[in-house]
């Protein structure tokens, strides 16, 4: 039976280790659509596409030739045949991909092959984003946000950089993000309908489990 679990959150809730994870115990695919927006952010500065021309941004999106692992067990995200894995995690990323992520264009796009996966899989699938609860996949069976506070955030990117960051750069760029994606989502209420779960004061497995339990529920 179909099993869709929309998972919303901003960065550094925990949401990509806590989404993979939930995956694997429910033994359904897994979809990180950030890495769809990471993976046209890396086309256009492979190309040198000025990502201020809407138009050229969104042609990229539509033209882009990308295979991404629906596995929560592998991570492999492949454009024009380059294996970018671990270049789309790069700073330079994520301080460009608020750009690509505002362009209604490449959102139209990235939201018809998301929903075109989900189908694929037989809608057994946790999909985790900023707009899956609200957009994407509105009539999944469970839709959650994953909230946290600023401080745990920062700690946790803290940890997930490794550690060589200054407490001012990290809450400066968890600041920068927040508001560059303000654009695309707000995260301070969850839509109707919406289950929140605050991970502040939990640790990954019991996130896991709060999780588990709305699906559960
Ligand atoms: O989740 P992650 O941090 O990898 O997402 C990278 C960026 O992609 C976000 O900062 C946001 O700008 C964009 N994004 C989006 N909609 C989604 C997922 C990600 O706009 N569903």
């Amino acid at each position: 039976r179909p099993l869709v679990v929309a998972i919303d959150g901003p960065s550094g809730s925990g949401k990509s280790s806590v989404s993979k994870e939930v995956a694997r115990r429910l033994r359904v695919a897994y979809l990180d659509t950030g890495a769809m927006y990471r993976a046209v952010t890396w086309d256009c500065l492979d190309r040198g596409v000025d990502l201020a021309d809407s138009a050229l941004v969104e042609a990229a999106a539509r033209g882009l030739d990308l295979e991404l692992s629906t596995s929560a067990d592998h991570e492999s995200v492949v454009v024009h045949g380059h294996d970018v894995t671990a270049e789309i995690r790069e700073p330079r990323i994520s301080q460009s991909v608020s750009a690509v992520a505002t362009n209604l264009g490449v959102r139209n796009e990235l939201i018809r092959r998301q929903r075109a996966l989900i189908a694929v899989h037989g809608r057994r699938m946790v999909v985790e984003g900023r707009d899956i609860t609200t957009v994407v996949a509105r009539d999944a069976e469970v839709r959650l946000l994953l909230t946290a506070s600023e401080e745990a955030r920062m700690r946790r990117r803290g940890l997930q950089l490794g550690g060589t960051q200054t407490a001012e750069d990290l809450h400066e760029q968890v600041l920068e993000r927040d508001r560059k994606d303000s654009a695309v989502a707000s995260f301070s209420q969850a839509a109707d309908g919406v289950y929140t779960v605050d991970s502040s004061d939990l640790d990954f497995e019991e996130t896991v489990e709060a999780v588990l339990a709305v699906v559960h529920a």
